[in-house]
């Protein structure tokens, strides 16, 4: 199944422009979903409440992402720094639903179980990552860091899961690569061309840049093949959200990032 198969735009082009598009594949997709998509009606692309913070040593980039209507919410990534997480959720008035591992490093999981007992909002994260979650204490001595403590985690997510914030929809994709249990979150746009869509990339994918594969659970032809399958898949108005440093865009990386150029 490729990644595409996985999300449902709701094939509003095909309303206005009824000249097929695409490959016979990709055609046989659009008819299917507008099929579907009557039934469903979920609305997508609903005004989303979006801060990035970079949080610890390591500047991690924890998101936090609001449905604007209900309030719901889900953070990403609450590696440090959860006084100043829960400042923004304050801020936006949001009842956090979930927290979301993209993968068990320090810096992105070290502030996960302060934030759980801030919000009640259970731990979630893929399980091929819970052997480098038990290793906290070594990682936090790499960095030299102050162990954080044992996280636990509520509930693996994996391909094909689908996390919830009020109307807000986040589609789990299994990247391994960086670490065995690595995830990204794909949020679809309502409109596949017209709206922009967000990737929340983890370690995998970088500004210029791709996650380094020489840490314990490390693979550098998985993240590859993860990689191929992102920029594969993904449209190319797809705004991502790396784990450190800047954000960038699936059409960008697709034309310039040295890792993934096509020679
Ligand atoms: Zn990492």
């Amino acid at each position: 199944m490729t990644i595409a198969r996985q999300f449902h735009w709701r094939g509003s082009r095909e309303k206005r422009d009824p000249r097929p598009v695409g490959t016979p594949e990709t055609r046989r997709y659009f008819s299917a979903l507008a099929t579907r998509n009557s039934v469903l009606a979920t609305r997508y692309n609903t005004p989303m409440i979006h801060e990035i913070i970079p949080v610890g040593p390591l500047q991690c980039n924890c998101s936090v992402i609001g449905d604007e209507t209900t309030h719901e919410a889900m953070v990403i990534d609450p590696g440090d720094d959860t006084e100043d997480v829960l400042a923004l959720i304050q801020k936006h008035n949001l009842q956090v639903k979930q927290i979301v591992i993209t993968h068990a490093h320090i810096d992105h999981v070290g502030g996960a179980m302060k934030l759980r007992a801030a919000t009640g909002a259970p731990i979630l994260l893929n399980q091929n990552d819970y052997a480098l979650l038990k290793m906290l204490d070594a990682q936090a001595a790499w960095i030299g860091m102050p162990a954080p403590g044992k996280v636990e985690i509520d509930r693996s997510i994996g391909d094909g899961d689908k996390l919830t914030a009020g109307s807000l929809q986040a589609h789990v994709i299994e990247t391994p690569g960086h670490t065995q249990g690595s995830i990204c979150l794909f949020f679809p746009g309502e409109d596949k061309d017209k709206d922009e869509h967000k990737l929340i990339a983890g370690d995998t994918l970088f500004a210029g840049s791709i996650g380094r594969t020489d840490l314990p659970g490390g693979s550098t032809e998985k993240i590859m093949r993860s990689l191929h399958n992102l920029v594969g898949s993904l449209p190319d108005n797809t705004l991502v959200i790396p784990g450190h440093g800047p954000l960038t865009t699936i059409g960008e990386e697709k034309q310039t990032n040295p890792f993934l150029i096509k020679r």
